[in-house]
């Protein structure tokens, strides 16, 4: 399943050259998660290839590297009691993240795709998505990620500035329609921007 969405996210332009990686809880106790090691092509990504992490991103069955950006998925899985986390790299989020970052994150109100993201049940929610400054050393646990979850607990993703977005549920069936709807709405916000009439309707 976990390769079957890689091989969808990298159709769709989300995962393209060997960027973004994908999780699913397998055990709580203790905690155990399959997540796609580092560097591998997202278009041909097959089940073998998956990794099984420890609760410290310590490689327990499977070949390969986990990736440097493993410590982010297990703070989500604690942060939300995540069963999958999904992370792309997509034209619109990467754009977004770093138009938006003065702001310290994109807010999305009044369509109603909104309503595909759990516990919504109106085109008029708004949803904040925090931004966190990127980096490169993501060991010893992802503070600034653990600091956006807590300060916005309503968020049904982050994105991190110049780089993607952050997504999960509390099954890989529930993460993947996330992505697809949060996908969905920051090209929406992202054209929206774009377009010659959006400065007249903005202001
Ligand atoms: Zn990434």
């Amino acid at each position: 399943m976990l390769s079957e969405i890689g091989r969808e996210a990298y159709a769709r332009g989300w995962a393209l050259g060997t960027s973004g990686n994908l999780s699913a809880v397998v055990g709580l106790d203790p905690l155990r998660i399959a997540i796609t090691p580092s560097g591998v092509d997202k278009g041909r990504l097959a089940p073998e290839q998956i990794l099984e992490i420890d609760g410290d991103a310590r490689p327990v069955r499977g070949s390969g590297r986990p990736s440097d950006e493993a410590a982010i998925h297990l703070a989500v899985v604690r942060a939300r009691n995540a069963g999958a986390v999904l992370h792309t790299h997509s034209v619109w989020s990467t754009l977004l993240s770093e138009s938006c970052a003065p702001a310290g994150g994109i807010a999305i109100h009044g369509y109603e795709m909104l309503k595909g993201l759990e516990g919504v049940r109106t085109h008029d929610h708004r949803e904040w998505l925090p931004i966190v400054e990127n980096r490169q050393d993501w060991s010893g646990g992802a503070p600034s990620v653990r600091a956006a979850l807590e300060a916005h607990p309503d968020a049904h993703g982050l994105l991190l500035r110049g780089h993607g977005l952050y997504t999960w549920g509390r099954d890989l069936g529930q993460a993947r329609r996330h992505l697809e709807v949060l996908e969905f709405l920051l090209e929406v916000r992202g054209r929206f921007r774009a377009a010659p009439q959006a400065a007249e309707k903005e202001a």
